[in-house]
């Protein structure tokens, strides 16, 4: 479903050049979570980024379900960015907006119709447990509250793709577990491909397929989560 090749993305600042990602290469299949840890500065951010392009890798190869998104028009790449949903450390809501129209704004952006908006955003605030939350406005809902409308509004346009930067980085314990069991509840009933960063060993542990460890811009290691741990 996702197949990075060779990408390499370095920053040009005023000092010597950051190689972000040196030739990281990875494959997530289709209905897979996979995980990428790492200290701070390792690159995962950057990585993540490349896949829907926010970050443009200056390199390699992005496969996302069956295409090479650096070779696509500028139209095909909006059409594809439809299939790939993000959400982020700190939930990038709108906070003018309530929690149901945080979660119609890409609908919206389609061009959908009030009735269409409103016939896709109800059922994912049920799945997200947000049904009694519609009305309510982000500074008003807990940090749970926040990640469960911002996974709600990546759901919206329907992706087969899930990116998640640090989506429990902000959360205590108790709150991350309930978004790490609701993430394996959507990756389950929604069959969605998930590819997340973190630099929580639990995070992996709980909710993880596969995993590969980041350095200095590359992959180190990687593998089934089990096997992973049972290294010595
Ligand atoms: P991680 O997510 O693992 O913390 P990042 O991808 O954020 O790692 O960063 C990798 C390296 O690239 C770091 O050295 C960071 O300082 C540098 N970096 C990240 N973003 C930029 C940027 N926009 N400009 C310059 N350097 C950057
Ligand atoms: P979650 O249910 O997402 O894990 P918490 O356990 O942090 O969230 O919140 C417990 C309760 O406190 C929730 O029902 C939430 O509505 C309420 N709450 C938390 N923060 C706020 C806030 N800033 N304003 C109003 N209610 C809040």
């Amino acid at each position: 479903m996702i197949s990075l090749k060779h990408l390499v993305k370095t920053y040009h600042g005023h000092g010597a050049p950051v190689h972000a990602v040196c030739d990281v290469s990875l494959d997530v299949a289709e209905g897979r979570i996979y995980g990428v840890i790492g200290a701070s500065g390792a690159g995962k951010s950057t990585l993540i980024r490349c896949v829907n392009l926010l970050e443009r890798p200056d390199a390699g190869e992005v496969w996302v379900n069956g295409r090479d998104l650096l070779t696509l028009t500028d139209a095909e790449l909006r059409q594809a960015r439809r299939q790939i949903g993000m959400i982020f450390q700190h939930f990038n809501l709108l906070s003018t907006r309530s929690v149901f129209d945080n979660v119609a704004l890409p609908l919206e952006l389609a061009g959908l119709s009030r009735s269409d908006i409103v016939a896709r955003v109800q059922p994912l605030l049920a799945l997200t447990g947000l049904e009694a939350r519609a009305n309510h406005y982000p500074a008003q809902l807990s940090g749970g509250q926040k990640q469960r409308v911002a996974i709600a509004r990546a759901l919206a346009s329907e992706p087969k793709v899930l990116l998640c930067d640090e989506a429990t980085s902000a959360l205590d314990p108790e709150t991350t577990r309930s978004i790490l069991a609701l993430l394996r509840d959507i990756n389950e009933k929604l069959g969605l491909t998930i590819l997340l960063i973190t630099h929580e060993m639990d995070v992996i542990k709980t909710l993880c397929d596969e995993v590969a460890l980041m350095e200095d811009g590359a992959v180190v290691e990687r593998g089934p989560v089990q096997a992973f741990f049972a290294r010595p």
